[in-house]
């Protein structure tokens, strides 16, 4: 079919929905659930054919669908889940690719998972084989490169005055963490799953990595309130918005097993976003700082250790650990000092673990 315009939302510099546009996508494959895309699969798992010709490539967003729209528009807001999630996927896909000079393993995405009778599900998740999962079982085998499973939606917001069903894969900042997610896997590999066999992975992720794909949903998106749109209740100082124009330091950090990985993770991505923000001070262009980012990832998955002992797992949690590796890869000492001069501001030095980073701000504080 190749290159192909198909209905998607486009964030131009505000926090999601967006603007619904038409996006150029290269289209390989058209099932009557599914299409498929260069290095990547979209499929509604509930199996109702949803596409029968080009035209429902550029459905109407039914205002997210769901049970009361009535079955034309849900329909309709399905097959637009499918566009919009491979044009997102693939926008942050291309940009890694590109930085890197790679092709990553090909993802599966899955829209509508997880659904029991009635009960509809409304986030989106990352999953590698595993053994167990500490929530919502797995009853198909899940592919050892890594799947992305999205919800139908289950809770109403506002959009242009009416209700909108937040259906996760109409919600480009949603999707993209998601995909985020597998870069992270296959590029930095935080957890070292590689070591691990490939059908007992582990899907813990560490405030590094859930601070890194925020960021990274942050950079495509332009804008720092990524959860805007459905967390709009939250205020925006809360931990639980995931805005990015946050003041949190390490002083706020809490580490462990019973602290959110993606409130600690805030710390991270919005120390990134303010090293984003303010590139021109150190005369590069915003973008330079998601380059360096990639490529400190990908310096990070180069480590060659066969040792999957708990120390060289703890290492990789720490967010001095990845600034170490991002400053390694860094080509510009004004990037250089840039990066350091804003980590250090919010408590973050090469090297240092949380627990150091968290102790010497709370000293300071
Ligand atoms: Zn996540």
């Amino acid at each position: 079919m190749g290159l192909t315009a198909v209905a998607a939302y486009v964030v131009g510099g505000g926090p999601p929905p967006g603007g619904l546009g038409l996006v150029p996508l290269d289209i390989q494959q058209v099932r009557p659930s599914a299409i498929v895309v260069p290095g990547l699969i979209v499929a509604d798992a509930r199996g109702e054919p949803l596409l029968s010709g080009e035209d429902d490539l550029r459905s109407d967003p039914g205002r997210g669908g769901g049970p009361l729209t009535g079955p034309t528009l849900d329909a309709g807001a399905r097959a637009f889940a499918l566009t919009n999630v491979a044009a997102c996927a693939r926008r942050l896909l291309d940009r890694v690719e590109a930085e890197l000079d790679t092709t990553l393993p090909p993802l599966r995405i899955l829209v509508g998972c997880h659904e029991v009778g009635p009960q509809r599900w409304g986030g989106g998740h990352y999953r590698l084989p595993a053994s167990s999962y500490s929530e919502l079982p797995e009853v198909a085998p899940v592919d050892p490169a890594g799947e992305v499973h999205l919800g139908s939606g289950r809770l109403y917001v506002e959009h242009a005055g009416s209700r909108y069903l937040h259906a996760p894969g109409h919600n480009v900042a949603v999707v993209t963490h998601e995909v985020a997610h597998h870069v992270c896997r296959h590029v930095a590999d935080f957890r070292l799953n590689r070591l691990r066999p490939p059908q007992d992975q582990t899907n813990r992720r560490t405030a590094v990595e859930e601070g890194t794909c925020d960021y990274l949903a942050a950079a495509m998106l332009g804008h720092p309130d990524i959860y805007g749109w459905h967390r709009g209740h939250i205020p925006l100082s809360d931990p639980r918005r995931r805005c990015l124009a946050s003041h949190r330091t390490m002083t706020d950090f809490r580490g462990g097993h019973d602290a959110d990985p993606h409130a600690d993770g805030s710390i991270w991505a919005s120390a990134l976003w303010d090293a984003r923000s303010h590139a021109d001070r150190a005369g590069h262009p915003a973008e330079s700082v998601d380059g360096v980012l990639l490529r400190g990832l990908a310096r990070l998955g180069q480590d060659d250790t066969n040792d999957r002992g708990p120390e060289a797992r703890r290492a990789r949690k720490y967010y001095g650990t990845l600034l170490s590796a991002m400053l390694e890869v860094s080509r510009d000492d004004a990037l250089t000092a840039h990066l350091e001069g804003v980590m250090s501001a919010r408590g973050i030095y090469a090297g240092w673990s949380n627990a150091r980073a968290r102790e010497a701000a709370r000293r300071c504080a």
